[in-house]
């Protein structure tokens, strides 16, 4: 397993083509170097804590993000990585969708595609790769099949001896250009006559083709602004780019599933339930730094005595174990799949809404608890200028416990947490609400509680 410093070494050495407010940039750039920083982190905290598992398949311990699992507490161990992570970063560990995919991948392919994505999962484990996955197309009208306007879809152009050209554009796709593996898998189901479209495989560095075009929100205005902490977060937010697919070269060896409809399906099925869980450890760890955030706020503000606030403390922290506690019943309550050991199919959607319910709540009790200063407070420059610094010095002040720098950078937290893209994140990352309750008011067997009242009521 690799450290931060070596990952930074190795992804500076790409040349991608990222492009920033319709400019080609590099690696040092002001939106993505926070990006870069919240993937360095994912290393360090692995070698510091000790988040792997062991691999068979080269014999060794390797990352928990790059790992299929074996057992309910190889997966939990995931669950606390990511939680963990959520909390320290504050942002995006941009990994977790490739470990959605590695144990997709390995619960649902068979014969030489199970053999091939294998060779490429011990060369991600020998070089602990980072690993994206890009799902979402841009979809275009959604009345319509991808038949009606196919270029908004990826889809197979050409087939050759060697391998396939793939065209199309992934959107919203989180810190893509920052990994070292990005897998595509479709982002729907497809009907017969629509194979074109029904593939998976993964990309390097170095194809052609391939552009990403990053996201520019508040965010990254401020980012771009500099200053030392204005932006509220050195990882920065939730960063995602459009990737787009110009006749990108596939060869088949990349190559995991082609023009094949029910691989698809059990694919889709089985990543959406792995993310959706996840998603609940995750937004556990996020409920925690806002805890964090409105416990030191609550202290800088100089109002540690009014119980009508720090009792939120306790509501946020019941969210975020709710939210956690479902994952791990999930990862117990799980089965294992041609090896992988995969969470509760019906527990990973509750996670999904429950930690969704959580998030938004917790956001809630943090804008109460910071009062409306995060949105209105001026900014570092102000603070350290020569015309107005003592103004703001001495207006921007809380609890004498606390310099008018350090409420600040609590306040600049905070305004990061309430207006980033995280509350957009957490609704819609790893599919929207709606897409969780439609799989659970299919799959939750309605009938059978039906029947029990039936039978109580005698009727
Ligand atoms: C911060 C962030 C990070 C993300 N990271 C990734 C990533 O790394 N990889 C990735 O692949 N994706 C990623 N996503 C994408 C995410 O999975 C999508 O946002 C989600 O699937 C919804 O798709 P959409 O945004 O295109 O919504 P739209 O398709 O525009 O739909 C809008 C709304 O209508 C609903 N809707 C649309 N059609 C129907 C229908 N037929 N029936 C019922 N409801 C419908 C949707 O559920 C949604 O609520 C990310 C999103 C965000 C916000």
């Amino acid at each position: 397993m690799i450290n931060g410093e070596q990952y930074l070494e190795r992804i500076k050495s790409y040349s991608r083509e990222i492009y920033v407010a319709g400019k080609r940039v590099d690696y040092d750039h002001p939106n993505i170097q926070p990006v870069l920083r919240a993937f360095a982190f994912t290393y360090d905290l692995a070698l510091e804590r000790g988040y792997s598992v062991h691999s068979d398949l080269v014999g060794k311990e390797v990352n928990v993000l790059n790992a299929y699992y074996s057992s309910p507490e190889e997966l939990m161990k995931r669950y606390d990585y990511q939680r963990e992570l959520s909390m320290r970063l504050a942002t995006c560990n941009y990994r977790c969708t490739g470990a959605d995919a590695i144990n997709a991948f390995a619960a649902v392919l068979k014969g030489e595609e199970r053999e091939r994505f294998l060779r490429l999962l011990r060369e991600i484990q020998e070089n602990d790769y980072a690993c994206t996955s890009a799902l979402t197309d841009p979809k275009g009208d959604r009345s319509k099949r991808p038949k009606e306007q196919k270029e908004m879809y990826v889809r197979v152009v050409e087939e050759r001896d060697d391998g396939i050209i793939v065209e199309g554009a992934k959107i919203h796709q989180s810190g893509a250009f920052a990994a070292d593996i990005n897998f595509f898998l479709p982002g729907q189901t497809f009907k017969e006559g629509e194979e074109e479209f029904a593939i998976a495989f993964a990309l390097k560095p170095d194809d052609e083709g391939v552009k990403y075009i990053l996201q520019n929100t508040g965010v990254q205005a401020k980012q771009r602004e500099g200053g030392e902490f204005e932006y509220g977060n050195p990882f920065g937010d939730r960063t995602t780019c459009t990737v787009v697919l110009d006749r990108v070269f596939v060869p088949w060896e990349r190559v995991f599933v082609y023009r094949d409809l029910k691989a698809v399906r059990n694919l889709l099925m089985t990543f959406a339930n792995s993310h959706r869980c996840v998603g609940a450890a995750c937004k556990a760890g996020f409920i925690d730094s806002m805890t964090g955030a409105a416990s030191l706020m609550i202290k800088a503000n100089g109002l540690e005595k009014v119980s009508a606030l720090t009792s939120r403390l306790g509501e946020m922290s019941a969210v975020a174990e709710s939210a956690y506690a479902i994952a791990i019943g999930s990862a117990v309550k799980g089965e294992s799949v041609n090896g992988t050991w995969l969470p509760n199919g019906l527990m990973a959607n509750a996670g999904k809404i429950a930690g969704v319910d959580g998030f938004i709540k917790a956001m809630r009790h943090l804008a109460e608890i910071a009062g409306g200063i995060p949105g209105t407070a001026p900014s570092e420059f102000d603070l350290k200028s020569e015309e107005v610094g003592e103004y703001v010095e001495r207006f921007l002040r809380g609890s004498e416990n606390f310099t008018a720098e350090e409420r600040m950078r609590i306040i600049k937290f905070i305004e990061f947490w309430l207006m980033s893209s995280h509350y957009l994140g957490a609704l819609h990352g790893g599919g929207s609400v709606s897409a969780a309750i439609i799989f659970l008011q299919y799959m939750s067997d309605i009938k059978s509680k039906e029947e029990a009242v039936r039978k109580t009521i005698n009727l």
